[in-house]
């Protein structure tokens, strides 16, 4: 693989590039555009049809449609898994093509798009394609007096539902609410970034190529304040599924409130990453450099507040910094890079914000520090030290290669501190203590706790937040919670 573009993918990026709605590619009711950039370069990489609230009103409508009377919810929940499952081989069938065009939309290495994102997507597929024949309700005995009753529930599709997603894991987030949405029966309008709606857009068209009916799926490209607050507000759309940051996680509330729609929330993070004394260090060093590091620190669960036991800070410290400094920071498409480009323009500066504002309050950058002479918004891999509960840099979600260092004496104390913050996504602790990590595992605040490891993610595994990091828990059989409303039925014998 060279740092140019494949044939395959220029040939698409050369298309009209449109939304997707009741089965068919239109332009944007205005006729605008958007702009797509290559974070490697800041050079322009396709223009999008621009969708805004007149767009997301036709892909309700499509999808209503498609719910009510089209045959998607009528379909056999095995017929339905089975197109689910083709669409995850069509998924695997172009891994290449979609890893690079996740690697030049969103800035990852191309290598980590092969065998993370893409796969971990047709692992979802394939996992909720399995689920679409087995969400059952139940009987259920009723203890009224006198007559004999048969009770029982249904578990229904919960009707339309809008998916809002975010730009750092762009197909992957698209398959995390996709998958569960439509093997429940659902049907869907989405609302990809502006900064990553190219994978989508690809997703888009082998949908079509499953074969899913018109109206089931809609992709609506176009910015949050207009087509994403559009979706939110939406008097039709029976369920609204967000992942982004807590700020507009509230919005998505608020906009809800109007038909009282059901919300899902996947929000911001400030994880605590925990290396006690015992800690085996052969993998705590490289696996606490790797909860920061992985996806350039743009993930929601990013070990961002690394609380290390004071006998082995130094030694920890050391060791990660020395694997920032070995990360080779560079364009995706290269093959010798370990670390691409932050998403955007944007994204650079408020991580560069938040590196100067940790140095005017007195942290110490033990590696990195600084952003990146341009083109491109790269960023060096940061290990901050001397830092402080309250600054700035250890409280707020930085969705950078950022992490600060903090030493701590025993477990008793740095429990309160990991669980001081307004989010509660995810923790990890690294030992060689089984109970010890049992019992904090119980009582750290967070929807996912990782115990000598970390990232680990699987299509079973449910995940969410605590507190400010959200509502509700995606993937495993939990997921469906979201996607279906119960029914009671009760008759009298
Ligand atoms: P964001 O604004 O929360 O974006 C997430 C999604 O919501 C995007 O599709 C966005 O559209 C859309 N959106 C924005 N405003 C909206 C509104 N009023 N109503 C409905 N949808 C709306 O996140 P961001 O601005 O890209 O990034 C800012 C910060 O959010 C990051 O630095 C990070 O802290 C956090 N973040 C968290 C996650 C996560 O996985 N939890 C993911 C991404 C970002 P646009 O693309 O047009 O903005
Ligand atoms: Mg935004």
């Amino acid at each position: 693989m060279s740092t140019q573009m494949s044939p395959k993918v220029h040939s698409f990026l050369s298309k009209p590039l449109q939304l997707l709605i009741g089965g068919e590619w239109v332009g944007s009711a205005s006729g605008k555009q958007f702009e797509t950039f290559n974070p490697a370069t800041g050079a322009v990489l396709a223009r999008v049809a621009e969708g805004d609230k007149a767009d997301i009103d036709q892909a309700v409508k499509a999808a209503r449609r498609a719910f009510e009377s089209g045959p998607w919810p009528r379909l056999s929940p095995s017929e339905r898994g089975r197109m689910l499952w083709k669409l995850a081989d069509l998924l695997e069938q172009h891994l290449d093509e979609l890893a690079e065009l996740e690697s030049l939309d969103n800035g990852k290495p191309y290598a980590v798009a092969r065998v993370a994102d893409v796969p971990l997507s047709v692992d979802n597929f394939r996992y909720m394609a399995g689920w679409a024949t087995k969400i059952e309700g139940s009987t259920i005995p009723v203890s009224v007096p006198g007559d004999a009753y048969l009770a029982y529930t249904l578990r229904e599709p919960v009707g339309v539902v809008g998916q809002v997603i975010p730009w750092n894991f762009p197909l992957l987030m698209a398959a995390w609410k996709l998958g569960p949405a439509l093997a429940a029966g659902c049907t869907v309008v989405m609302k990809p970034a502006e900064q990553t709606p190219l994978s989508i857009l690809r997703l888009g068209e082998l949908i079509q190529e499953a074969g899913f009916p018109p109206g089931v799926v809609n992709i609506v490209p176009g910015f949050g304040e207009t087509a994403g607050a559009a979706l939110a507000a939406h008097p039709d759309v029976d369920k609204i599924a967000f992942t982004g940051s807590t700020e507009v996680g509230k919005l998505i509330v608020r906009a809800s409130a109007g038909n009282l729609k059901k919300v899902s929330l996947e929000l911001g993070g400030k994880s605590p990453n925990i290396v006690l004394a015992d800690a085996d260090l052969e993998t705590a060093i490289p696996g606490s450099a790797n909860a920061i590091f992985f996806n350039h620190g743009q993930c929601c669960t990013a070990g961002s507040r690394l609380y290390v036991h004071e006998s082995l800070f130094d030694k920890v410290v050391a060791g990660v910094a020395d694997a920032a400094k070995k990360i080779r920071v560079g364009p995706g498409l290269d093959p010798a890079t370990h670390m691409g480009p932050l998403v955007s323009q944007e994204q650079l500066d408020r991580v560069s914000g938040f590196l100067e504002s940790g140095e005017r309050e007195g942290a110490r950058a033990v590696a990195g520090g600084k952003k990146l002479g341009g083109p491109g918004y790269f960023v060096q891999p940061t290990v901050l030290v001397d830092v402080k509960p309250e600054m700035k840099v250890v409280r707020e979600e930085i969705f950078g290669p950022v992490v600060t260092a903090i030493p701590f004496r025993d477990p008793q104390e740095v429990l309160p501190t990991a669980n001081n913050s307004v989010y509660g996504l995810a923790a990890a602790v690294w030992t060689r203590d089984i109970s010890k990590a049992h019992l904090l595992a119980g009582k750290l605040k967070a929807g996912t706790v990782w115990i000598n490891c970390y990232n680990v993610f699987d299509a079973a595994l449910p995940f969410g937040g605590y507190k400010q990091s959200g509502w509700g828990r995606e993937m495993g059989r939990a997921v469906f919670e979201l996607y279906t409303e119960t029914k009671s039925v009760c008759t009298r014998l």
